[in-house]
């Protein structure tokens, strides 16, 4: 949500929810097959639902906004840094209403965003080109912002959600940015803890009545900045190599889906392979615990097992948990 007094009622609800953490991690985005839908399933009873409906997010509306200060993000023009996760907790708003009540009062409230979903529209009410007012300065100057309205019914939040998530990776695509979930996307919550600038929480309480969460969220904005990607990604046709390894001390196949989980670290570590043949460890990503990743290859390199999760990028087995 956004500074505005009408809302000041719920801050001492939202806050009280503040104190789940989520990992800040760079996590990759794996070439996702088929099995997606499984891996997700395990995860979110929101997700599967948005896959087991077909639920299709809709087009961005571009509407012509009345906020009027047209600035760039700290990189320039057209150079934003990722996407700020918001919800208005205003229930029985709809997009629309939050449009036309936006349209007239930041002046006065000064605040404003990019846009407003619900489970019906994505509306678009500046370019994202510039920056807007909805998570304090460093956060503006950095990031698009995208506020989802409340709702009544699980059909219209796994729709509204879906609509946010496809959004998010809209904009991620749009501007060459890669998917790194507490980097490029970001909850507004997220964004407190960080620059300490604004004290709201959202969208973690909103979401945790759903029982869903920002890790849920990322799987749901993976989906879909795969979808987007995947059509123009030409390293694709170098997916499918002809070694696969069946003969593997693992006891699983080797292609499927894991779930990866490193109990004493931070985050699950990541490896590359080398053209001598090593494995050296990716010192800038890792992948968030507890999170399942689409798995192609098994590799046994100086004597402990690899799984791949993306072109050149493994896990060892040992933190493969199912
Ligand atoms: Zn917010």
């Amino acid at each position: 949500m956004v500074s505005k007094k009408k809302f000041m009622t719920s801050l001492a609800t939202s806050a009280a929810l503040a104190s789940v953490g989520f990992a800040t991690v760079g996590q990759v985005v794996p070439q996702f097959g088929s099995n997606v839908q499984e891996a997700q399933a395990a995860t979110s009873a929101i997700n599967d639902y948005i896959n087991a409906n077909n639920i299709q997010p809709v087009s961005i509306q571009y509407r012509t906004g009345t906020f009027n200060k047209y600035f760039g993000y700290e990189n320039g023009v057209g150079k934003p840094e990722g996407v700020v996760i918001h919800e208005t907790a205003t229930p029985g708003a709809s997009a629309e209403d939050e449009v036309s009540y936006f349209s007239w009062s930041w002046p006065t409230t000064q605040t404003y965003v990019h846009a407003f979903v619900d489970d019906k529209e994505i509306l678009n009410i500046h370019s994202a080109d510039y920056g807007v007012w909805g998570a304090g300065p460093t956060a503006n100057n950095k990031y698009i912002q995208v506020e989802l309205c409340r709702v009544s019914t699980k059909d219209q939040f796994a729709r509204s959600v879906a609509n946010q998530a496809y959004y998010t990776a809209y904009r991620l695509v749009q501007y060459g940015l890669p998917f790194t979930p507490g980097k490029t996307v970001v909850s507004h919550n997220d964004v407190s803890r960080m620059y300490g600038e604004t004290t709201h929480t959202d969208p973690v309480g909103y979401f945790a009545a759903w029982g869903y969460s920002m890790i849920q969220f990322y799987n749901l904005v993976g989906k879909y900045y795969n979808q987007l990607t995947s059509g123009s990604n030409t390293n694709g046709g170098s997916e499918n190599t002809n070694n696969n390894n069946n003969n593997n001390n693992s006891g699983t196949p080797a292609k499927g889906v894991i779930k990866v989980n490193a109990p004493n670290r931070y985050a699950v570590p990541l490896y590359q392979l080398g053209n001598d043949g090593k494995m050296t460890i990716i010192t800038n990503r890792a992948l968030a615990n507890n999170t399942p990743w689409q798995t192609d290859q098994i590799k046994v390199v100086d004597g402990t097992t690899y799984r791949r999760v993306a072109t050149n990028e493994w896990v060892q087995q040992s933190y493969v948990i199912g």
